[in-house]
Formats: C-alpha cells, structure tokens, sequence
C-alpha cells in the first residue's frame, strides 16, 4: 500500500505551555513548510541537510506570525519513515492553531488519530504489536503499564510471536518439501517430530494467553470488589483505602445512590473498585438481589475483599459468599475488631484457605497492612515482568486463541494418522493468525521462506 498524501497535526498536548510543537509528514512535507516559514540562514527545508533544527519564522503572506525551530527529517530515517517537518512554536495555544491551519491551508491534510503511527505501521518500521504499544505508552495509568508498553514497544511481543511462526513455518515449509520431493525428503516418523514442535509452541501461545489478563491488570488496573453484608464496614474500609471521603459512611438509610467508581494507586499498581456490591448504598446488593447474583456481579472481579463484622456470628450468607471465593482472588477483612470479636481469622480459615485482616475502620486508620497483602498477591506474580511478554489487549488475545485452537486441530489430525497436507493447512493458519498479532498477513514472504529454507535444486 502507498500512502502519498501528507499530513499534519499538533503533536504536543493543546493547552497554555511554553512550546507547541506541529508534525507534517508525507511526501509533500518540505513543499508546505517552505510556504509557511522563512530560515534564518535563507535556505530553503527543501535544500536544508537532513535530522537538523534550523532557526526560522512562519509566515502568513507578509504577516510574520511566529519565531520558530524547525525540525528537518528526511525519508526514511523518521517516525513515519516519509519525510517529516516538525515545527516548533513559542507563541501559545492559539498560535500553535494558526501555524497548523496555515500548514493545513498549504496542501497538507489534517492527521486522523494515530495516523503518524499507523503509517510507521505501513511503512514497515514498527509492526502492529509495538503500535499498539505506542498506544498504551500513551494511555499508560501507571508505572508498571508504562514499563511493560514501553517493553513492547522495543518489540517484545514481535520477538516472541517472530520465534513461534518460525518453528511454525519450518514445518510448513518441511512438509511442503517432502510432498513435492518425496524421493530425497522423508516424511515417514515425522509426525513425532512435528507433533513435539507443535506442543512447545501451543505452550508458549498457552501462557501468552494466560498472560494476557496480567497484561490486562498492569494496563487497566485490578477489577476489585468489595462484598459483604450491609452494615459491615464496606463504605468505611472504601475510604480509608482511598484516603478520601468519597463514600459517604452513614447509618441513615438512602442517603446516596450515585455509582462509586475509585481508583487506588497501590505501588504503581491500579486498584479500580468497583461497585457492584453497592458499598454506597443502604440496602446492600446482598439484601436487594440475593447473595446469589451479587456473587454473579462479582464473577469476572480479579479481587474480592470481603468485609465481615466481626462482633457478629457468620450467619447462611456469610458462608455462602465463602464458599464462592474458594477459587478466586479473595482477601477477608474482620472489620470491627474494636468490639467483643466472635468471628476469628481461625473460623474464616475453617471455610477458606485465604489470607485474614483483622481491623477495625474506627481506631485504624492504617491500611498498610491491607495494600501490601494486595500487592503481593498481585505484583509479585507480575515482578519477573521483565523477562515476560503480556499481551495487553483483546484482538491480540483473540489472534492467540484462535493460534490455539488450530494448533489444537493440528494435535488432532496427528492422533488421526490423517495425511500430511492435513496437518499443513492448520499450522498454515496458526501461523496466520500469530501474524495476526503483530500484523503481518503472510504471502509472498512465506513463499520466499519455504524456497529458501529448502533449496530443491530443480
Ligand atoms: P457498609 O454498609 O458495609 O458500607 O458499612 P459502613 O462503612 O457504612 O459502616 C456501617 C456502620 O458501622 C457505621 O456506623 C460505621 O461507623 C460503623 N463501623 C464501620 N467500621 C467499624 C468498626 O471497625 N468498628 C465499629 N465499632 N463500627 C464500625
Ligand atoms: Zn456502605
């Protein structure tokens, strides 16, 4: 595909700093910032030497409109790998804006979303998986989510996806050979071979899968929430959390009703609490519903903190809501410690093997000992990121799922004793769909691999 067409944009954010800076990129990059701006030096862009900031002033007709740094980027050393011209203003918000409508008025178009990055994309410099990640750099809520974009930015997940197509592509390749060239290309016993690649890589796809949802919780945050019955400490424990007096703790019934939605940094890690249980609400989600379908709500939670009274005898609900976290990421508060306690951390552990806070929202203000646990639970699994790619959106997710379960039929059809080309036509698309991942559709270039690796001399 050849994009020819040039376009603009302002590449900084739109408010009152010092310094707005516009990007053009495209083709005709240098013709429209020769419209606009004289160099001090009395070149033009066109002829000035490449990856050089000149001294200039952007013009409109005879009227001088601001002293400018321009940033000259020949193709294909640059972002988008086309020529760019990057215009630094000094003149504020509104001069910023009229510098790039002039820009616009000179022959450029005005940038789409993205569209600098997508065209690194079309051009070859960055595959998909790092332009997502440029994505989520600039989305980024957290240190961790900035880490591990700016790990797939570098390519990481390129890497990874790059070895598993190659595994892939070799038996492909093998295949094809041995079909075409039976007599010096011996398939017979090779599908233990193949059926022994095709397990590592399923793998390796496996725990990219499973990855995703750490990938998920680093970028996003940690879907948390907080059940337990009304009247337990659930608003209290809310706010001292968040350090705020967001939730309103209060015995008068219906005071407030609006939807809660708080978010706690813990150590760079992103509590997102959310809630369903009601926190806020006088007829807690357990009265209104039943215990059963406020469970449900909680189904897709990476976290359950559940807040029990502890002056209080666990009663069926209790019990039931217990028996629901068995499985899950759960953490139990005994709130109310400050009175005479009949629920001890020995009685939860009689139900679930979880980890007890004891606490009371009154006297305590810490909640240390809480954000600690949660970090534990969840960062120290995430701690050796480093050396870990995550996957950290859906449509990658979804290519490794569906690599997954071509990869699966391709298991099948060995078990099957089916013929070779069987085999070939589900890692072909295994293969695709990894390349799904970090877009790269195949065509020629696979040609070119199975030619290449297997030279047939014919
Ligand atoms: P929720 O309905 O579960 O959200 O409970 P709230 O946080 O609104 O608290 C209900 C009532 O219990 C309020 O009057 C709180 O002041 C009180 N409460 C909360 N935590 C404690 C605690 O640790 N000790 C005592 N004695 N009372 C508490
Ligand atoms: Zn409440």
């Amino acid at each position: 595909m050849k994009i020819t067409d040039t376009i603009a944009a302002i590449a900084t954010a739109v408010n009152n700093q010092g310094i707005g800076v516009i990007r053009i990129s495209g083709e005709e990059s240098f013709e429209v910032a020769d419209k606009i701006i004289k160099l001090k030096n009395g070149k033009t862009i066109k002829e000035s030497p490449s990856h050089t900031i000149n001294y200039g002033f952007v013009y409109d007709g005879d009227e001088m409109i601001d002293e400018v740094m321009v940033s000259i980027m020949k193709a294909p050393r640059t972002y988008t790998r086309e020529d760019v011209v990057e215009i630094n203003c000094h003149g504020g918000v509104l001069v910023v804006k009229k510098v790039l409508s002039l820009v616009l008025k000179n022959g450029a178009r005005l940038a789409g979303s993205g569209e600098f990055t997508k065209r690194a994309f079309l051009n070859g410099r960055i595959d998909l998986s790092q332009a997502e990640a440029i994505m989520d750099l600039i989305n980024a809520k957290s240190e961790l989510a900035l880490e591990v974009s700016v790990g797939n930015l570098e390519g990481r997940i390129s890497e990874k996806i790059k070895k598993l197509r190659e595994v892939l592509i070799y038996h492909i390749a093998y295949i094809e050979a041995a079909l075409d060239d039976p007599e010096h290309i011996d398939i017979d016993g090779y599908s233990e071979t193949l059926k022994g690649a095709v397990i590592e890589v399923k793998d390796e796809v496996k725990k990219l899968i499973e990855n995703a949802d750490d990938g998920r919780i680093i970028s996003e945050g940690i879907k948390t929430v907080i059940l337990g019955k009304p009247n337990v400490g659930k608003s209290s424990l809310l706010n001292r959390l968040s350090g705020r007096d967001r939730a309103i703790v209060t015995d008068i019934a219906g005071t407030t009703r609006d939807t809660l939605e708080e978010s706690i940094n813990i150590k760079g890690l992103r509590l997102n609490i959310v809630d369903t249980a009601g926190i806020r609400d006088t007829e807690d989600i357990v009265e209104k519903i039943g215990v059963e379908r406020a469970l449900e709500t909680s189904d897709d939670a990476d976290l359950i903190i559940f807040v029990v009274d502890s002056s209080v005898e666990l009663d069926e609900n209790d019990k039931k809501i217990l028996g629901h976290i068995k499985d899950k990421k759960a953490i139990i508060v005994l709130n109310k410690s400050d009175l005479d306690t009949v629920v001890t951390e020995e009685v939860i552990k009689s139900y679930v093997d979880k980890r007890v806070i004891t606490t009371s929202a009154l006297v305590d203000n810490d909640v240390t000992e809480i954000t600690d646990c949660i970090y534990d639970m969840f960062a120290n699994g995430l701690i050796n990121f480093n050396d870990q790619v995550y996957i950290t959106n859906i449509r990658q997710k979804d290519a490794l799922i569906q690599a997954d379960e071509s990869l699966s039929k391709v298991l099948e059809s060995i078990e099957l004793n089916m013929p070779e080309d069987f085999f070939s036509i589900d890692i072909m698309d295994a293969y695709e769909r990894l390349g799904d991942v970090i877009g790269q559709s195949l065509g020629e270039d696979l040609v070119d691999e199975i030619f290449s690796k297997f030279c047939m001399g014919k």
